[in-house]
């Protein structure tokens, strides 16, 4: 007998068709003589229309209870499939986060998992229960419902998982695994068998949507086997595996994407000691995280700077900002929303030249002009303006061979 964890996406309990689909596959893996729980995403599209709701509602929505209204959309889900499960004669009973033990700190929109007891969870197990947990949310040390960040019921699925020491955790979503790009931009992206968890932090952190960020990290730290797979066919998969290991070596192996975030510059900024802890000082106390920075060198003791924060925090970022400017006697600050960035991956890289050399041939030759550049060990990320981003994943892919056999 092994205890397995399954996660299902918005798109597989989309409706209530799915959700019985979803109920049957349970069913199986139960039947087969596991222990089974099963994390829940909200309906496809339901987070999105809560937001809308609570935008509707303030200009500002409070942020404790926007991740109150945000949880709901797990907590229908995790009901619908436990009602169905018992009314075929399965036991099963739902859990909400904080029924689950999913203990957080307290950054609702954006809260990170600092324990998981599972206390419950295990009883119920113990009791022959199939057990379903609302991903996506928490609670903080005051009781308050936090929610984990768009995608974070992912990382729900593999915390549990870790807590309970399952022998797997499967992730089932709309695509059959993990590709070299998104498949549903890049049509002649290849599927992995396997993706080494180093690569995979880096695809996520990069904005390859098919695993949220921090799911990734419990998978390293806590050694948790994770697959991802369809839930609407029996494809293995990509399983994510630890460490160095016999995947392939390209020196590019993947491509992604990110439309998730906004540029600010700030103009004639006085070139002195002190000024970037300005500028990055208020943005850093309210939370908000900075991705790219680059600071330009111009005579006359002035700079620009430019950086990008997630989308998001755009409208905050630029607010505080105007006040730095006006502090520090810079020009004038602007922003750009209609940017991505597109980015580059592989730890063959490591020991190879010519790569970002190549990726800028290949971007000038489809006329996408490059706004920004950064690079890490095993990547390189250049900004480009948001309409070109989908070109640019695909001529990259096909420059850095990553194409599959036609
Ligand atoms: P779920 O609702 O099941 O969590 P998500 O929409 O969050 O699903 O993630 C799955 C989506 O991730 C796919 O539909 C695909 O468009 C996107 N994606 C982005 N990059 C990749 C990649 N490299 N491999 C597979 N899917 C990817
Ligand atoms: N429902 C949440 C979202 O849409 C969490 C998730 O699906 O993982 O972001
Ligand atoms: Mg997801």
């Amino acid at each position: 007998m092994a205890l397995i964890v399954q996660k299902y996406g918005g798109t597989s309990v989309a409706d209530l068709d799915r959700i019985r689909n979803v109920a049957r596959r349970v069913v199986k893996t139960f039947e087969q003589g596991n222990q089974v729980v099963v994390i829940l995403s909200a309906m496809a599209g339901v987070t999105d229309r809560l937001i809308e709701m609570a935008n509707n509602m303030s200009k500002n929505p409070d942020r404790r209870e926007l991740d109150v209204l945000l949880a709901t959309g797990e907590q229908t889900t995790a009901a619908l499939l436990a009602m169905w499960l018992k009314s075929q004669g399965h036991p099963s009973k739902s859990l909400l986060g904080f029924q689950a033990e999913v203990k957080t700190d307290c950054a609702y929109g954006n809260a990170r998992i600092m324990d998981v007891g599972a206390g419950q969870i295990k009883k119920l197990l113990e009791d022959n229960n199939i057990v379903v947990v609302a991903g996506f949310q928490g609670c903080d040390a005051d009781g308050n419902i936090t929610t984990l960040g768009r995608g974070g019921s992912d990382t729900s699925a593999v915390a549990i998982a870790a807590a309970l020491r399952a022998d797997r955790c499967e992730i089932y979503t709309d695509v059959d695994g993990i590709y070299t790009a998104d498949p549903n931009v890049c049509a002649s992206a290849r599927k992995l068998d396997r993706i080494s968890c180093e690569e995979m932090l880096e695809m996520a952190s990069l904005g390859a949507k098919v695993l949220h960020l921090r799911s990734v990290e419990f998978a390293l730290k806590h050694h948790v086997p994770v697959w991802v797979r369809s839930s609407f066919n029996e494809e293995e998969g990509t399983m994510l595996v630890n460490g160095e290991h016999d995947m392939e070596r390209e020196v590019v192996s993947s491509v992604t994407y990110n439309k998730n975030e906004a540029r600010i510059t700030l103009k004639k900024v006085p070139d002195q000691p002190g000024i970037a802890a300005k500028i990055f000082g208020p943005i850093s106390d309210s939370g908000i995280n900075v991705d790219m920075i680059i600071q330009n060198t111009r005579a006359g003791g002035q700079t620009d700077l430019t950086f990008t924060v997630p989308k998001t925090e755009y409208a905050r970022a630029l607010e505080i900002e105007r006040k730095v400017a006006e502090q520090i006697g810079a020009e004038a600050v602007y922003g750009d929303e209609n940017i991505a960035k597109v980015s580059v991956i592989g730890v063959g890289m490591k020991s190879h030249s010519g790569v970002a050399a190549k990726m800028f041939s290949t971007l000038a030759a489809e006329n996408i002009n490059i706004i920004m550049i950064s690079t890490s060990e095993i990547r390189i990320s250049c900004v480009v303006e948001q309409k070109q981003a989908e070109l640019a994943v695909r001529a990259l892919h096909t420059a850095f061979g990553l194409d599959k056999e036609k």
